[in-house]
C-alpha cells in the first residue's frame, strides 16, 4: 500500500523522505510545475522547485534551551531529511539557523529524485477520495492551498472549518502599560477580572475614530487583496461603517463598569493577557492592515497605553488552516477520516521549522498506518508533542495558527516553580525534560534502530 503526499513545499517533502525512509512507497503530488514551457506557481512561489521558501531565510534560534532550538534538536534526534539539508546549507546567521534559500530547495529536490520509493506527480490534487491502493493522504498544500482543494476540505470537514485568513492583534509589553489609566474587569463581572480594561471618554474615542480614519493602510499585494470575514473585520473597516461602530463592537463598554467612578466609559478597549507569564497582552479585535508606525500613532491615544511599547503589530494576511481542535487528533489524523492526515501550515502551525517538524510526524505515522499499525503519538512533554497538542487541544472558537514557544510546553509544576526562580533555568530543564521525553518515544516506537535519513 502507498502513501499518498499532496504538497512539494516544507511539510510535504519531509513526510515524503520520511515516510519512504521507513520503507513506504508514496505518491508525492505538487500544483507548481512547467506546463507548455510555461511555469504554473502560486500567488507566493517563484520557483517550481521542492522546499521554496517564500520568504525570509531562517528557521530561527540555535540558541540552546529557547523553544525554536529544543523543536530542531528533536527532529534532528528523530532523522529529519529537510533539517538535516539546512544544516548542511547554513549561512551565517549569528544565533539563527539560516540557509542559502537555492542550495536548500535544490538539495531537497535532489533527495526526492534519488529515492527511488517516491513517485512525483506535478499536478493539482482536487479530491481527497483514494483509491484501493492508498493506505493514507497527508494533505500538506500550505497556507496558500489552491481554491479546488480548498473546497474539497470544506467537504470534507464541514462548512466554516477551514479558515483563510489570519487576524492578528497588535500586542503590548506590559510594563509599558500605564495601570494608574486602565482597571481590571471582566464583563458583567463574570470569571475573574483578568481583561486590562483601557476606558476612554466621549472626547477621547471622537479623537481616536478621526485618527484612525485618517491612518494609512499597509498596501495589500495582489494575491491578499481580502474580502474579510465579517466575523474578524479590521477596526478601520468597522470604523468607516459608522462613528458608533466602533462602540457597538470591539470597544463596547457595556458590562464593564470602572470601579474607580462607578460609571460605564463611552468606550473601552480591552487587553487580553498574551502568554503565562503576564508580560504580554493584545488587544481584543483590534485586527487591522494599517501601516506600523500608523498604528503606533493611533493606538497610542488609548487612555493607557500613551507610552505603549508594541511587541508586535496588528496584520491580516492569507492564511488557509483548518480548524485543528475540532478536526485533528493527535497523531494529525482527521477524526472523521483517519486515513487523511494533515500537516505544515494548513494543519494550524506556523512558521518553516514547525512546518517540516509536522511534515516529520506525519510521515512516521503515515508509514505505522500504510505497516498496519497503529501510530503512537509523540509525548505531551516533548517539543513535537507540544506543538501537536497545541493545535489539538486549543479553543476552537479563536483558534490561531502558533509558532513553538514555551507556552506550548508543559509547564513545571507550581513547586518546581517556586523552587526554581531563575527563567532561563527553567526553561533548561523544561527542555531537558522534553528532550528525554522525545528519547523515551523514539526508542518505544522503534524508531532508534530505523535507517538514518539519506
Ligand atoms: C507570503 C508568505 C510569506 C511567509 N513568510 C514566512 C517566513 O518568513 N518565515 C516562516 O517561517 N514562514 C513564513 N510563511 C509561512 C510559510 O508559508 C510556511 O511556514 C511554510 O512554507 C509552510 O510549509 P507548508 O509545507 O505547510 O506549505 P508550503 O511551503 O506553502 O507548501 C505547500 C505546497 O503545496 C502546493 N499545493 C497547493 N495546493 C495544491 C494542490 N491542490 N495540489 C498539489 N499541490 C498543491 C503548493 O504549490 C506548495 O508547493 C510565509 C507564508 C507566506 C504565504
Amino acid at each position: 500500500m502507498k502513501i499518498r503526499v499532496i504538497g512539494g513545499g516544507l511539510a510535504g517533502p519531509e513526510a515524503a523522505l520520511t515516510a519512504a525512509r521507513l520503507g513506504c512507497a508514496v505518491d508525492l503530488y505538487e500544483l507548481r510545475a512547467v506546463v507548455d514551457g510555461k511555469p504554473r506557481l502560486t500567488p507566493a512561489h517563484q520557483t517550481t522547485d521542492f522546499g521554496e521558501l517564500v520568504c525570509s531565510n531562517s528557521l530561527k534560534s540555535e540558541t540552546p534551551n529557547t523553544a525554536p532550538w529544543l523543536l530542531k534538536q528533536e527532529m534532528r534526534r528523530g532523522g529529519s531529511a529537510l533539517l538535516r539539508l539546512a544544516d548542511a546549507t547554513a549561512v551565517p546567521a549569528g544565533h539563527a539557523l539560516a540557509v542559502d534559500r537555492v542550495e536548500f530547495s535544490r538539495r531537497i529536490s535532489e533527495a526526492i529524485a534519488a529515492e527511488p520509493l517516491i513517485h512525483v506527480i506535478r499536478e493539482e490534487v482536487t479530491s481527497l477520495e483514494q483509491d484501493g491502493d492508498t493506505a493514507c493522504t497527508i494533505v500538506a498544500t500550505g497556507p496558500l492551498t489552491s481554491d479546488a482543494l480548498s473546497a474539497e476540505i470544506e467537504r470534507i470537514t464541514g462548512s466554516g472549518r477551514l479558515a483563510f485568513y489570519d487576524s492578528i492583534s497588535p500586542i503590548v509589553d506590559a510594563e509599558s502599560i500605564d495601570m494608574e489609566r486602565v482597571y481590571m474587569a471582566a464583563r458583567w463581572d463574570k470569571g475573574t477580572a483578568d481583561y486590562i480594561n483601557c476606558p476612554m471618554n466621549r472626547d477621547e474615542y471622537e479623537r481616536f475614530l478621526d485618527a484612525l480614519l485618517a491612518a494609512e493602510a499597509a498596501e495589500a499585494k495582489e494575491w491578499e487583496k481580502l474580502d474579510y470575514f465579517e466575523g474578524c473585520l479590521p477596526i478601520e473597516v468597522l470604523a468607516r461603517r459608522g462613528r458608533e461602530t466602533l462602540r457597538f463592537g470591539p470597544m463596547k463598554p457595556v458590562g464593564l463598569r470602572d470601579p474607580r467612578t462607578g460609571m460605564t466609559p463611552w468606550a473601552v478597549v480591552q487587553l487580553r493577557q498574551e502568554n503565562l507569564r503576564a508580560d504580554s497582552y493584545n488587544l481584543v479585535g483590534f485586527q487591522n492592515h494599517l501601516k506600523f508606525g500608523e498604528q503606533a500613532k493611533v493606538l497610542r491615544l488609548i487612555p493607557g497605553l500613551e507610552n505603549a511599547r508594541f511587541l508586535r503589530y496588528g496584520q491580516i494576511h492569507r492564511n488557509t488552516y483548518i480548524q485543528a481542535p475540532l478536526l485533528l487528533d493527535e497523531t494529525l489524523r482527521l477524526k472523521t477520516r483517519p486515513s487523511i492526515l494533515f500537516a505544515g501550515q494548513l494543519s494550524g502551525v506556523e512558521g518553516y521549522t514547525e512546518s517540516i517538524a509536522t511534515g516529520l510526524l506525519a510521515g512516521i505515522y503515515a508509514a505505522a498506518i500504510a505497516h498496519g499499525e497503529e501510530p503512537v503519538a509523540a509525548p505531551r512533554r516533548s517539543g513535537l508533542g507540544s506543538l501537536v497538542n497545541y493545535i489539538t487541544h486549543a479553543n476552537p472558537k479563536d483558534f490561531q495558527p502558533a509558532n513553538i514557544t514555551f507556552d506550548l510546553l508543559e509547564p513545571l509544576d507550581e513547586a518546581e516553580r517556586k523552587k526554581i526562580r531563575d527563567k532561563r533555568e527553567r526553561h533548561r530543564i523544561e527542555c531537558e525534560r522534553a528532550l528525554e521525553a522525545f528519547d523515551g518515544w523514539w526508542a518505544a516506537i522503534g524508531m532508534a534502530a530505523a535507517a538514518p535519513s539519506r
